[in-house]
């Protein structure tokens, strides 16, 4: 655990707080299955509940709430698409 140096948002820069119930956002390959259908679905934007390995992994960005997620998932899925004229 950080002491000195605490976990800030990546969207806000609130600092975190051990007790915070913050969350995580990473780019990464999809494997998964939804009703025992296995799916390989290529690179995607994945959120999950704070884990504090999880939390250390270069290119992970850290979030206070859920309106940090959505505006950094936005950014995220932004990327992806180009504007045609
Ligand atoms: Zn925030």
């Amino acid at each position: 655990m950080r002491i000195d140096n605490p976990y800030s948002c990546d969207s806000c820069q609130s600092k975190k707080n051990p007790s915070n119930g913050w969350w995580l956002l990473f780019v990464c390959n999809v494997n998964t299955e939804i009703n025992l259908h296995p799916l390989k679905l290529g690179e995607g934007t994945v959120v999950i509940p704070w884990d504090d390995e999880v939390a250390d992994i270069d290119g992970v960005k850290h979030l206070c709430g859920i309106d940090c997620v959505l505006k950094a998932v936005a950014r995220e899925l932004s990327k992806g698409f180009t504007v045609e004229k």
